[in-house]
């Protein structure tokens, strides 16, 4: 089989078994996949191509459809097909957690990893989309996320949890989420209250709670799934006009590509915004520097994402 940069091609699980040799075969060989089911749109393949290319290393990175069951057995034959490593998507990345034979502190305190390094035939566990955030918000403001105090909604999904850990870990002046389900936010509060020993604040999405948090935050960040449909209204569609102002920063996780109800919100309020292309981007960058121990060629793989979207 000849390399095919535009490769769409999803493999099974099952493929992955007996060496592997089907990715072997591949001109160059896939020694590296992202695991998951749906797993054809991701935007990971030509994002890590690309900096494989740049870098020139002679493999190449492919789709792996991947199901609840099959993840065991998916990962523990990685390093028999000779892969270097894999990402994993929402919702295998709490699954493979206790599936690794190390995890990085980062990924135990959010639960979940997103990026598997075989190394002396270990699989190593971290989760990059945390430091793909800060990268993200230092990039689009110019101002490291510890200097800012944030708000998060939607804080206890598997974004929203990597966001408020890496925050709590950078020690945020102050970190509030607010949660449709409160009781998940006060719970992931006392974890962090108890693991990192940052004080973080919990309150619900309802108005009322926003209303007092929103006025006291540099930054607020969404991280609800609200904004990916393109007739999704924005998670603060109940506020009245004045409450986001040109002092806010606002940052949507969601990389749809066209502007979410919210990012449409923060413009109209003069505020500054951006959409979550960037940390689209970062978590990648950083996979890439984790699996070949150097920084990855982050203008590549923007280009290439950047194009997906054109
Ligand atoms: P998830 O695990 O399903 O979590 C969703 C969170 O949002 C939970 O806290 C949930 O609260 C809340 N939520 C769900 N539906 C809601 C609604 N209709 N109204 C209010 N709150 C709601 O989702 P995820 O995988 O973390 O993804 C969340 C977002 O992050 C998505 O937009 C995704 O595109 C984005 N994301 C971006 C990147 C990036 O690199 N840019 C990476 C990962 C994810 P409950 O607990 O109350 O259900």
């Amino acid at each position: 089989m000849s390399y095919d940069p535009e490769l769409t091609e999803v493999f099974t699980a099952a493929d992955l078994a007996g060496g592997g040799e089907i990715f072997r075969k591949l001109n160059p060989p896939a020694r590296l996949a992202v695991f998951g089911d749906p797993v054809a749109h991701s935007a990971s393949p030509p994002m890590h191509n690309a900096a494989l290319r740049e870098l020139n290393h002679a493999l190449q990175y492919v789709r792996i459809r991947v199901t609840p069951e099959e993840l065991s057995e998916a990962l523990r034959n990685l390093a028999s097909a000779d892969f270097i490593g894999a990402s994993l998507t929402i919702p295998r990345k709490q699954a493979a957690l206790p599936l690794m034979d190390e995890v990085s502190r980062e990924a135990r305190l959010i639960g979940a990893i997103n990026t598997v390094a075989v190394r002396d035939e270990k699989l190593c566990g971290f989760n990059t989309d945390g430091p793909g955030l800060a990268a993200a918000i230092s990039e689009e403001f110019g101002i490291p996320l510890k200097e800012l105090s944030v708000l998060i909604l939607g804080g206890t999904g598997g974004a929203g949890r990597a966001i408020t850990v890496q925050c709590a870990l950078e020690d945020c002046p102050s970190i509030t989420i607010a949660n449709r389900n409160p009781a998940k936010g006060d719970q992931l509060a006392a974890e962090i209250r108890e693991s990192i020993g940052k004080q973080v604040a919990s309150v619900s999405l309802d108005p009322k709670d926003l209303y007092s948090a929103i006025p006291s935050v540099d930054l607020v960040i969404n991280a609800t799934p609200l904004g990916m449909e393109a007739d999704d209204s924005s998670p603060l569609s109940n506020l009245s006009e004045g409450l986001l102002t040109s002092n806010h920063l606002v940052y949507d996780t969601v990389y749809s590509g066209g502007e979410t109800a919210l990012l449409k919100q923060a413009r109209l309020a003069d505020a500054r915004c951006a959409g979550g292309f960037s940390m689209l981007l970062h978590q990648g960058a950083l996979q890439n520097a984790l699996w070949f121990g150097a920084p990855a060629p982050l203008e590549t793989m923007r280009e290439a994402l950047q194009s997906l979207r054109n």
